[in-house]
């Protein structure tokens, strides 16, 4: 007897992956079929159609065999040609590493510095955007969601400046760690292509991302210069017409996905927003509540999917890793300029009002244990905010 078993469920409560519902797992442990038969016809075009309301479109979704980085760079690939100039803003880890994806891919980005603390400013995007009358910017990339803070950006804000300066760029959106969890209308805010993943607010394993692609994206692509292959989306969309993909799918993934739409669907997407806003809204209570501080700092961008805890003075990998030993809980790290400045709890996906009392729980135990000076009471505000109808 090592005296090391762990029992119950393992908590994981990172922002990503999420927690798969047993539905899907279920769903997931089916035959594969053969990817080129009638079955599978049916079963690829009822995810292609399904997936649409989640997105907010009525437009095609093109579904990868990859994670959200994929996405990524189909999304430029499809888009843009080299050279063409990008607008992007450091609102964090993600967004730093998508505009240094741009820059690999051969485009110039003009990268608007950022404190990690706010998302994309909108003053700042209409003030750029208005001078650059000779429309030198072919794309404006913004992470909807930024996993690394917790913040999320106003995107119908930034449309709102595109229109403003009447400016031709296309939108990229970054949902990976929104969709399904936070609103958002992809045809609605006029964006352009919205990129997504499986692993978050999908509630399904990591493996497939997305792009969901405006009639102005799909023009863009047919002269878009940037060498693309496996990412194109037009092999792609021209064999979906009849369910099929140009090359061998993840199968099971989309059993996986037509489950979990299904649950979406069932609980209504208005409902799901609204089960995160109130998750998000008690998180909060309880860091106010133990005495600490919430990294995001304008109250229109507090995250529904994940809340990051701000300890400036270092100090939040001990308390994951206390939590990791002692509870059994994972929770995100810091990333980039924040290793071990904040640590974040992702209250997103497969979740509950009980689910997030133990995660607050384990967060508590594990800041008195690790020695940070808490109020021990602070989840009780949590739970107050809980019990409001
Ligand atoms: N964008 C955001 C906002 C993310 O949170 C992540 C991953 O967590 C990515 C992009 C990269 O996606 P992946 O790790 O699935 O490639």
């Amino acid at each position: 007897m090592s005296g090391t078993t762990t029992t119950g469920r393992h908590f994981l409560q990172i922002p990503g992956p999420t927690n798969v519902p047993d539905r899907v797992l279920r769903a997931m442990a089916a035959p594969t079929i053969d990817h080129r038969g009638p079955e599978f016809a049916a079963l690829g075009l009822e995810v292609l159609q399904a997936v649409k309301p989640v997105f907010g479109t009525a437009q095609p979704v093109v579904i990868y065999p990859a994670s959200g980085t994929g996405a990524w760079e189909a999304a430029l690939t499809n888009t843009l040609s080299p050279g063409d100039t990008v607008l992007a803003f450091e609102t964090g880890h993600f967004a730093t590493l998508w505009q240094e994806m741009a820059t690999r891919l051969g485009l110039r980005v003009e990268f608007v510095p950022g404190d990690w603390r706010h998302g994309a400013d909108p003053q700042a995007a209409q003030e750029r955007l208005a001078a650059d009358t000779a429309h030198e910017i072919k794309a404006v990339m913004v992470v909807h969601n930024e996993t690394s803070t917790g913040v999320t950006s106003r995107v119908p804000e930034i449309r709102a400046a595109l229109d403003a300066a009447d400016h031709p760029a296309l939108l990229l959106v970054d949902t990976i760690s929104s969709l399904g969890s936070i609103d958002y209308r992809h045809d609605e805010w006029g964006v352009d292509v919205t990129v997504a993943g499986s692993q978050k607010g999908l509630m399904l394993p990591p493996g497939l991302s997305f792009n969901a692609i405006s009639e102005k994206a799909l023009q863009a692509s047919k002269t878009a210069g940037l060498p693309r292959s496996f990412w194109d989306w037009q092999p792609i969309l021209a064999a979906n017409e009849r369910g099929f993909f140009p090359y061998t799918p993840a199968t099971n993934l989309l059993y996986a996905l037509r489950e979990a739409l299904q649950m979406l669907d069932d609980e209504g997407l208005a409902n799901v927003y609204a089960r995160h806003t109130r998750h998000a809204e008690a998180t909060r209570a309880a860091v106010r509540g133990w005495g600490l501080e919430v990294l995001a700092l304008d109250e229109r961008e507090y995250s529904g999917s994940l809340t990051a805890i701000w300890m400036p003075d270092g100090g939040a990998d001990a308390v994951r890793e206390v939590i990791l030993r002692e509870y059994d809980m994972s929770l995100g790290a810091g990333l980039g300029k924040l290793v071990d400045k904040v640590f974040r709890i992702g209250h997103l996906g497969h979740f509950n009002d009980l689910t997030l009392v133990g995660t607050l729980g384990g967060v508590q135990m594990g800041l008195v244990r690790a020695g940070v000076k808490v109020d021990p009471n602070g989840i009780q505000a949590a739970l107050e905010r809980l019990q409001q109808a």
